[in-house]
């Protein structure tokens, strides 16, 4: 029988993870069988408990359950303990006492869509983060490891950034008139506000020249990334993301690193 696994969010239903994970195991000759769970609001533990007790063996996480899925963890990687949020599950053993180890891929997975896919060094670069809610959490720690020369954090609810900020030296938060007057050679859009066409405040000069800006939301023409392209910044949804932190999901659950590059430009492809 196949090693089960499932996303598991609210909603799940548009989540492109199950073809992926297919995709990953047909490369790397692994038997897996990946579906999607919704899981009702206040009831995460519950249905993580009723996936494992069918014999699932790992799970990825996704909005608004990442804090939920941290707390469950018996043995947290470095990375998901730094930003006190989970998208990664894997279940080890069986029986009460059974580990529950908790990774956070999306740090990598956007280190790894800007350096290797899009070519954007880190190293030296002045990097603003927007947003600071569980995505941003996520990415903080890895974007620091990669040797930005600043990375500010702007959020709508100014306090939020500063005391994500607070968590992670070397990085600085607040609001967006804090930004005021500055340039920046990344810009990332971690906001939900392109889900709902909502548009973040840009103060003008933001983006330097040559600029790269990064939406995390894929699959749609967020407001975000047509003013950076009117203010001549090169631009990027958050496709790459999503496959790049998977394939660190799927080599925590199977040990075995999938190659991105045909998915990612499958779903390209297909739109
Ligand atoms: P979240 O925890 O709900 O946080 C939402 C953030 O967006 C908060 O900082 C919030 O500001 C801000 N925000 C919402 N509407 C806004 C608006 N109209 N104007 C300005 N700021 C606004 O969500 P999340 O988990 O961080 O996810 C953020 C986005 O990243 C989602 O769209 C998600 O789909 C995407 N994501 C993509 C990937 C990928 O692999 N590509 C991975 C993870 C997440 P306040 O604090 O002021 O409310």
């Amino acid at each position: 029988m196949n090693d089960r696994y499932a996303v598991i969010g609210n909603p799940v239903a548009h989540s492109k993870s199950p073809w992926i994970h297919a995709e990953f195991a047909r490369a790397t000759g692994q038997r897996i069988d990946y579906g999607r769970i919704e899981a009702p609001l206040g009831a995460f533990a519950r249905t993580v408990a009723a996936f494992r007790a069918a014999g699932g063996r790992g799970c990825n996480v996704t909005l608004p359950f990442k804090a939920e899925a941290f707390a469950l963890a018996t043995e947290p990687t470095p990375r998901a303990r730094a930003a006190r949020a989970a998208n990664t599950l894997r279940f080890d053993g069986e029986g009460a006492g059974a580990a529950v180890a908790a990774d956070n891929t999306d740090g990598a997975g956007l280190v790894n869509d800007l350096e290797r896919n899009l070519r954007r060094p880190i190293a030296g670069r002045r990097v603003l983060l927007m947003g600071a809610g569980g995505a941003a959490q996520g990415v903080l720690g890895p974007l620091l490891e990669a040797r930005p020369a600043a990375l500010v954090l702007a959020n709508r609810t100014a306090g939020k950034a500063q005391a994500l900020a607070a968590r992670f030296p070397g990085s600085r938060g607040g609001g967006y008139d804090a930004i005021a007057g500055e340039s920046f050679d990344i810009v990332v859009n971690a906001t939900s506000a392109g889900l709902t066409g909502g548009a973040v405040p840009l103060p003008g000069g933001l983006f330097a020249p040559g600029a790269l800006a990064y939406d995390m939301v894929y699959g749609r023409d967020t407001p975000f990334l047509a003013a950076a392209c009117a203010a001549g910044a090169a631009t990027s949804d958050g496709l790459g993301m999503l496959v790049e932190q998977a394939a660190e999901s799927f080599f925590f659950w199977c040990g075995a690193r999938p190659e991105t590059g045909a998915v990612l430009a499958a779903l390209r492809a297909d739109g």
